[in-house]
């Protein structure tokens, strides 16, 4: 081959491969956002005759809130702090106003964010006076040593932070009231229905690539002694990781404890190759199944696909992403 004839093939394939590359530079990147509201028995004539359309309403709500943030440019973090505040808003869900009650008839908080990028996470449990606790989980990753505050001492911080504080009564409502009553009196088990649901959280990818997770939950009713769930535990509740996937779960929080559910999918998708949705029935249908544990997962992957995966007969969650895809969906059809 002549020497001019090389360089002109050297020049083809130098010139091939930049269009390329510069192609694949100019295509939209995915942007992808999933919530959810708990997961768990919902009885169909608990919702009555509209098939809940406030809770789709409140779920189409938080899932555009949070799909702006994604289209306006914002982060993965952002988006999922937004959506998820959103719900801890409407007092229908289980975190914020409207959170379960404790034994002694107190909300008791639970929240903890991820940033798929870095790894940072941050988390609060049993905080009692902060209105949008997963505000305080993002404050205590970004803005303090550690990953977890408990209690007096995340209040402490909240208050050091410039947080206003709320008194308690702010997140009670009279239906969870009759609902702890009853669960007192025996009449329902702690996630008898829509009694215990409604933890919330969500997942995202943004334009620019990296996941993130949050979750946010008053835990369950009757809780006593302190119990902390899943929800604010890193790897057990939610997690983050820009190589594998964000997952947010609801559902037995003392199973996915054990499990480390969260965790348990990212880890199959990173070491074993396997799709986010492979990873997710493995983790929700069969290890979590055949130890006892109910409840639901939402997560998304890399390149930007979301799965929703549950093991209980229904779980309140919404999709978006910008492929056109838009679900607000509460049981398995
Ligand atoms: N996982 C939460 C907890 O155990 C409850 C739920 O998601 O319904 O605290």
């Amino acid at each position: 081959m002549s020497s001019h004839l090389r360089t002109f093939l050297w020049l083809l394939v130098t010139s091939v491969t930049l269009a390329t590359a510069h192609a694949a530079d100019q295509e939209p990147k995915m942007i992808s956002i999933a919530i959810h509201g708990g997961a768990g028995v919902i009885a169909r004539s608990q919702l009555g005759e509209d098939g809940g359309l406030a809770y789709r309403e409140a779920l189409g709500a938080a899932l555009d809130a949070g799909y702006a943030v994604l289209e306006a440019g914002g982060s993965s973090l952002d988006a999922v702090s937004t959506a998820v505040r959103a719900l801890e808003d409407n007092p229908l869900f289980n975190a914020g106003k409207g959170a379960v009650l404790t034994h002694d008839g107190s909300a008791e908080l639970d929240a903890s964010i991820m940033d798929g990028a870095t790894l940072a996470a941050g988390a609060v449990t049993g905080v009692r006076h902060v209105r949008h606790p997963i505000d305080l989980a993002r404050r205590v990753m970004e803005d303090s040593p550690h990953v977890m505050l408990s209690g007096a001492g995340a209040e402490e911080f909240a208050l050091q932070r410039g947080f206003t504080l709320v008194p308690n009564e702010y997140f009670i409502t009279p239906t969870r009231k009759r609902q702890l009553e009853r669960v007192l009196q025996g009449r329902r088990t702690p996630r008898n229905e829509l009694d215990g649901l409604g933890t919330v959280g969500a997942v995202a990818r943004d334009a620019t690539g990296n996941l993130a997770a949050a979750t946010s939950t008053g835990g369950m009713t009757n809780k006593r002694w302190g119990r902390i769930g899943d929800s604010p535990i890193i790897g057990a509740g939610t997690y983050a990781n820009n190589a594998s996937c964000a997952v947010s779960a609801t559902g037995h929080g003392e199973y996915f404890i054990r499990s480390v559910v969260a965790y348990d999918i990212c880890a199959l998708v990173e070491y074993r190759g396997i799709s986010l949705a492979e990873a997710a029935r493995e983790v929700v249908q069969n290890k979590l199944r055949e130890r006892g544990g109910e409840g639901g997962i939402i997560a998304v992957d890399a390149k930007g696909n979301i799965v929703l995966e549950f093991n209980s007969p229904g779980m309140f969650r919404g999709l978006r992403t910008s492929t056109g895809e838009r679900l607000i969906a509460i049981y398995a059809d």
